[in-house]
């Protein structure tokens, strides 16, 4: 129900999962039933989860903390497929553990697509629709692909609404997002950027905004920030100044 998008400094520090917990709180007003975050770090992906209200994911991160990150992805999430769990609530990681995605909305079509993995012998761990686009992913990578071509492929397979951001553990400077009939905002900052489902879960750091159009994919990063349209040809989507105070 609400998601947040970071990308800082090449060097690993905590400030990428502080923007996501402050940015999730700021998406608190909106409802959920459950949250979590994907940290790019040295040693790969990181992730923490949980059921309930952000301070269950609070008390996880200070049980079991997280290593310094490159960047990060944050998720409340509203459930419409599989109960409010741990497992199912988001991220979603691969098989390998190498990627993790964050969705808001419905995939609509996500039977046939878990059917066809399931037949390629792919292993599922939650209920959610959203799973089906963690294993795409991964294996439009296997590919060769880089996670900008792999999202623009896989979201051309999916039916219905969502926002959704991936990040990959090979590609430790990039936030990957996509969005259709579902809003995702572009934050500009200073040697880091910014994606939320809304203003709200960047305007603590910055008021400077992009909006992302219907079937664009964004490839964040910390000094820059690429948008294409369905075809993979670049846009120049509108900036902005939001205008309320933080
Ligand atoms: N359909 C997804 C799920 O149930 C995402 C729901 C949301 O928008 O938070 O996990």
């Amino acid at each position: 129900c609400g998601i947040v998008g970071y990308v800082g400094p090449a060097t690993p520090s905590t400030r990428p999962l502080d923007v996501a917990m402050e940015g999730l709180a700021r998406l608190e007003y909106r409802g959920y039933d459950s949250a979590g975050v994907a940290l790019v770090t040295p040693e790969g992906l990181a992730t923490a989860k949980r059921a309930g209200k952000l301070a269950n994911l609070r008390g996880a991160l200070e049980e079991d903390p997280l290593p310094g990150a490159t960047a990060a992805i944050g998720h409340t999430r509203w459930a419409t497929h599989g109960g409010p769990t741990d497992t199912n609530a988001h991220p979603h990681v691969s098989e390998d553990g190498s990627l993790a995605v964050i969705h808001n909305g419905i995939i609509e079509n996500f039977a046939a697509l878990k059917a066809e993995l399931l037949a390629d012998g792919v292993t599922f761990t939650s209920e959610t629709d959203t799973e089906v686009v963690a294993h795409l992913l991964a294996r439009t990578m296997n590919g060769s692909a880089d996670l900008t071509a792999a999202m623009l492929s896989v979201t051309a397979r999916l039916e219905g609404a969502f926002t959704l951001l991936a990040v990959h553990a090979d590609q430790p400077g990039t936030v990957v997002g996509a969005r259709r009939n579902s809003p995702l905002v572009v934050g500009l900052g200073e040697g880091e950027n910014f994606l939320g489902s809304d203003v709200a879960a960047f305007i603590a750091f910055t008021k400077e905004a992009m909006e992302v159009d219907q079937d664009q994919v964004v490839t964040l990063s910390a000094d820059g920030v690429r948008v294409v349209d369905a075809a993979g040809a670049e846009v120049h989507p509108r900036r902005f100044t939001v205008d309320w105070d933080a």
